[in-house]
């Protein structure tokens, strides 16, 4: 058997797409980028308007490598920056929108292809281009898809995005969803409240709304599905919701069985930079069902990929490998390529 493999399965990138490409997306809020004189930084851009600063490794697959090298990585699974999804655009300038990502993101990966894997992005506001692109990615070489958790007021169990996961687990196309476009009322707007209080919202809402609207009774158990940041607050909060499913009829409805007999049917990363929550995470949703992600190369990733998981005094061997890559190399069907 070959020596396990380190995989960071949640890892982000960014193309070099400049303004006049992202106009073609949309104008206003299409993201592009703009680069210092050095090469060194970035600023992702939304229309106008800085949304973010980046450094090399974003869109330089050459220092990304040098960069899993520090850190002992063996693999990892690029996906888009969510910024880059635009299903707020028309789909027929969605879906070339994402054709074109998606072959950046295997150029990218083209820097080292045995080291470097890519989720592909997906027109998910149209069932149909979704679908086709999904499969084109995959026939291409990406090792999956990653979506949005909602596609604007819709969650995860409307009935067009059920179908789309359906499509994946028929197809054998593994599946990360990623919280975006977070809930906000006007009152998150300082100390990137949105990332730190709605982002693990939006993932466990995600989740719930597969598990009470009873969804995962139709998709196939087939499916490889993960959800990033540790399922956001999903963990923690699980004994409330499986409480409020035996006390309140209306929790139950949709749903025939207690919430927590579901956590065989997706994966979590393991991006919760605290040993007692990595603890609580892997109790919770078994060894089995975590795999190592940093959400590098941002500043809210974690920033010693790999430490949290090696360090954890209450993760056994067994635990270990599994997270660090045994069940990355199963879910997205690596081999020993
Ligand atoms: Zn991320």
């Amino acid at each position: 058997m070959s020596p396990l493999k380190k995989i960071d399965m949640h890892a982000h990138f960014f193309p070099r797409i400049s303004q006049e490409e992202a106009a073609r997306l949309d104008p206003a809020q299409a993201p592009w980028l703009t680069i210092s004189s050095d090469g060194e930084n970035g600023q992702i851009m939304k229309g106008d308007r800085p949304f973010r600063p980046v450094y090399r490794a974003l869109w330089d697959s050459s220092m990304r490598l040098e960069e899993m090298d520090r850190h002992g990585l063996d693999m990892q699974i690029i996906s888009a920056t969510p910024i880059m999804f635009g299903y707020s655009c028309p789909a027929d300038r969605a879906a070339p929108w994402a054709e074109r990502m998606n072959d950046l993101a295997l150029e990218h990966c083209a820097g080292n292809p045995k080291r470097l894997k890519a989720l592909a992005q997906v027109p998910l506001q149209d069932l149909e281009l979704a679908c086709r692109e999904a499969s084109r990615a995959k026939a291409c070489g990406h090792v999956g898809v990653q979506i949005g958790n909602h596609l604007g007021q819709h969650d995860l169990d409307d009935e067009r995005l059920v179908q789309f996961l359906i499509h994946c687990a028929e197809n054998n196309i593994a599946v990360l969803v990623h919280p975006w476009d977070m809930m906000t009322d006007g009152r998150m707007k300082k100390w990137m409240l949105p990332w730190l209080v709605a982002m693990p919202a939006e993932t466990q809402l995600g989740i719930l709304s597969l598990i009470l609207s009873g969804a995962f009774e139709r998709i196939p158990k087939s499916l490889k599905l993960c959800f990033a940041h540790g399922g956001g607050s999903f963990a923690f909060l699980l004994g409330r919701v499986d409480n409020a499913w035996q006390c309140r009829d209306i929790v139950r409805e949709d749903c025939p069985n207690i919430p927590s007999s579901y956590l065989d049917r997706f994966y979590v990363d393991s991006a919760v930079f605290d040993s007692h929550a990595l603890r609580l995470l892997v109790a919770t949703m078994n060894s089995e069902h975590v795999m190592l992600g940093s959400d590098y190369p941002f500043p809210l990733g974690e920033q010693h990929i790999g430490q949290l998981v090696d360090q954890n005094q209450w993760l056994n061997a067994i635990d270990r490998d599994n997270i660090n890559g045994l069940n990355a190399q199963e879910f997205f069907g690596l081999g020993d390529d």
